[in-house]
Parts: C-alpha cells; structure tokens; sequence
C-alpha cells in the first residue's frame, strides 16, 4: 500500500534522513521508533507533504505522495500527538464537520456507527469535545478515519502521556482499522505499544533506517536489547 524508496532530506549541510526504504501493506502496521533527532518526523513530514524531500519517491496504492498531492491526501489521515477538534462541538459534530471539509457524504448514523466502534459510548456522542481526554479524542480522529476509508494513516507519539488503560484502548482501537486493511504508519518512542501492535518495526539512528524487524516472534527483552544495541 505505502512504498518509500531511497528518500532523502538535507537541512543545509545536516543529512536528516538518509536513504528511507520500507513498504506498508494494506492491513499492517509500521512502527518507527528512534532517539530524538534520528529523522522521524522529518519522515512523517515527508510523508504528509509537510517537508519537500531532496530526493526519493513515495507511493500510496499507486499514487506518486509528491506529484499527486492532492488525491494521495484524500487517501490518508494524520493523527497528531495531539488532535485538535472543536472543544464547543459534540463528537458527532466534530466528526460531521470534518467530513464537510473533507468532501466526504456521510450520514448521521454512520458517524454514529464508527465513533460507538471506536469505543466511545453512546452517552459521550452528544457530550462536547472540550471535555475528552487525550486518549478519546484520538479515537475520535480513528473514527474519522474509518468514515473516510483512509487507506493510511500517519501517527505522531500517540501513547505519550496516556496512562496503561487507555493505551491498551488504543491498541484495540487501531486493530480496528488495521482489520479494515488501513496501512498504519506510527512514529513512536514507546517500545512496549510497539511490540504489542506492530508487525513491522522501524528502529532509526542517525537519520537512517538502521533495522526493520518482523514483529512475529520478537520478545519485548529482545526488541529492547535490539533497540539498545543501535545506540551503543
Ligand atoms: P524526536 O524524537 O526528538 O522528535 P526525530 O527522530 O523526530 O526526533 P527529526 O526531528 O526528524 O528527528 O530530526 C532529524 C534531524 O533533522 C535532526 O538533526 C534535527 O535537528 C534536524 N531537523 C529537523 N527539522 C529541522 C528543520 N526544520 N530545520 C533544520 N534542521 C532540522
């Protein structure tokens, strides 16, 4: 579904990312971990067309991500570390105006439908935005997601600063659109999510693609000792 091949980023003199190459299919999920500065955001800025890249190509289900900007955006979904939504809104609200702004039909029962499968309850549909906590919110943004048939979706560190319950709603929740065959790109600093929800793992070091792990029948002491040996 995603391919990357060969992509590059200069800033000045600074090689931010040096020669990217992975594949997501459709239904797997990549998670990218790394120490600060090892080029994943500039990776996912990439990606979302956020940072131009120097050279390198990138291709979702056959569209070029950077001459075809436009439809490759109406495939994907960003889920920042923090998703803003309009507080004064209702989820249902919220859900209802992004897709307006998106150009996507929906009707109400369908919004209904993703956001009670995402794990929101009935009772918290109507109740606005401004109210939820992190981890809801981001289920509010999968649930747009799912609406929209999303083909990827791009996450930046979404279980910094949740707690082990509604990290563990989390992982569920992306299983979720995993099932539905979304591409699932996860750029993360937490080695215990991405073992329980990877199947690929990304370990990135000095803005390269050091290791690109199967998560099959890795253990978490030998994904640690892995991820520890690119740092020593
Ligand atoms: P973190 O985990 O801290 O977010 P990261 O792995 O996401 O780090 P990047 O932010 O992609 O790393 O940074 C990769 C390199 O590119 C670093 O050397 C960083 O200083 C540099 N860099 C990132 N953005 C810019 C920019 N806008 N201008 C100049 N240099 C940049």
């Amino acid at each position: 579904m995603l391919e990357v091949s060969n992509l590059n980023k200069y800033y000045g003199k600074n090689h931010a990312v040096n020669e990217l190459n992975f594949t997501v299919d459709s239904g797997e999920i990549l998670c990218l971990l790394g120490a600060n500065g090892a080029g994943k955001t500039t990776t996912l800025n990439m990606l979302l067309g956020f940072v131009k890249p120097d050279s390198g190509r990138a291709i979702l289900d056959g569209i070029d991500m950077y001459h075809q900007r436009t439809e490759c955006r109406e495939q994907m979904m960003y889920i920042p570390e923090n998703v803003h939504l309009y507080p004064s809104f209702t989820a249902v609200e919220n859900i209802s105006y992004l897709a307006e702004l998106a150009g996507v039909k929906v009707i109400q029962s369908d919004i209904k439908d993703v956001l009670l499968r995402t794990g929101i309850t009935e009772a918290q549909l109507e109740r606005k935005i401004g109210s939820f906590s992190k981890g809801m919110r981001q289920k509010v943004a999968i649930a747009f997601a799912l609406l929209k048939h999303a083909k990827l979706v791009l996450m930046d560190e979404p279980t910094s600063g949740l707690d082990p319950v509604a990290t563990q709603e989390f992982i569920e929740v992306v299983n979720t659109i995993k099932q539905r065959g979304t591409a699932v790109l996860i750029v993360t600093h937490d080695l215990l999510c991405a073992h329980q929800l990877a199947d690929q793992i990304g370990i990135m070091s000095q803005r390269k693609l050091k290791q690109l792990i199967k998560n099959d029948d890795l253990t978490l002491p030998d994904l640690t000792e892995q991820y520890f040996e690119q740092f020593s």
